[in-house]
């Protein structure tokens, strides 16, 4: 099963992982103990991440992580 990874914050695409095996991999544990792991309707497998440009945001801001999202 595929596994499109996204911006948590802006919602970017940040590409596809055609192994989700790879995705647990990469993250370094089980992501559904992440909270951070959807299933959409399709069936369709997406992971919630932060964006680099995001991590910057937040890097020089880091009271913006009290809120789940924001407009940038
Ligand atoms: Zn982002």
């Amino acid at each position: 099963m595929s596994v499109t990874m996204k911006c948590r914050h802006c919602r970017q695409s940040m590409g596809v992982i055609e192994d989700e095996n790879r995705v647990y991999e990469l993250l370094g544990q089980q992501p559904l103990a992440l909270d951070i792991v959807q299933l959409n309707d399709d069936g369709e497998t997406f992971v919630q991440l932060v964006c680099e440009h995001c991590e910057e945001i937040l890097t020089q801001n880091p009271n913006l992580f009290e809120n789940d999202t924001f407009i940038h």
